[in-house]
């Protein structure tokens, strides 16, 4: 048999199934022939294509532990950003609520020099946006005034109407202590006027 003959034979030889007549052939005539036994040798050795499969087979569920890797990331972040949302969502609901029913404004006056001037008082309900009024817009409103626990010392306070007059005159507070206020009119804007010596200040209306 010639070399070419020998080499087409070769695959069915390796694997096997060719007849025992073809194998014996084909083994004497690598006994004598050098470039087919190499080619033999060749044949015989485990290939990259075994390798590759190899690789594959490692590939597989290392790319499926990482799409599942991948969509817990991605679940994780969307639910911290939906539980986040929620949270604050919630938080701003019970602002909105305790702001409904326990309404306040709160104030921070620094007095800087000892002139004994009336300052006027900036409120602010959220701590961003300030007015210069209290406004008893619901019966939450308990209409007291409160000097701060963490005031830096007594304050006299006042209150005037729209039209700038004076409806309740100078009166003391110490700090952690309120007034109430009797005589406020629901819907009139009040405005609360502030005299102390040099420090800083927190008043609270609620
Ligand atoms: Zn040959």
């Amino acid at each position: 048999m010639n070399c070419n003959i020998i080499k087409d034979l070769m695959p069915s030889y390796i694997d096997g199934i060719c007849s025992d007549e073809t194998g014996a052939a084909i083994e004497e005539h690598i006994e004598h022939c050098q470039e087919c036994k190499k080619t033999m040798q060749l044949m015989q050795q485990p290939t990259i294509q075994i390798v590759e499969t190899n690789v594959e087979v490692a590939k597989k569920p290392f790319n499926l532990i990482n799409k599942k890797r991948r969509l817990q990331v991605i679940t994780a972040i969307l639910m911290t950003f939906i539980i986040t949302s929620i949270s604050a969502l919630v938080i701003q609901d019970v602002g909105v609520v305790n702001q409904f029913f326990f309404p306040k404004v709160t104030a921070i006056a620094h007095i800087t020099d000892d002139s004994e001037e009336w300052q006027s008082i900036r409120f602010s309900a959220d701590g961003i946006n300030t007015q210069d009024y209290v406004i008893y817009d619901s019966v939450f409103w308990k209409k007291e005034i409160i000097n701060d626990a963490n005031s830096d010392s007594n304050v006299y306070l006042r209150v005037k109407d729209e039209k700038g007059d004076v409806i309740i005159d100078e009166f003391p507070i110490s700090p952690g202590k309120g007034v109430k206020l009797e005589g406020l009119k629901r819907k009139e804007k009040y405005f609360f006027e502030i005299k102390a010596s040099p420090g800083r200040f927190f008043i609270n209306a609620v």
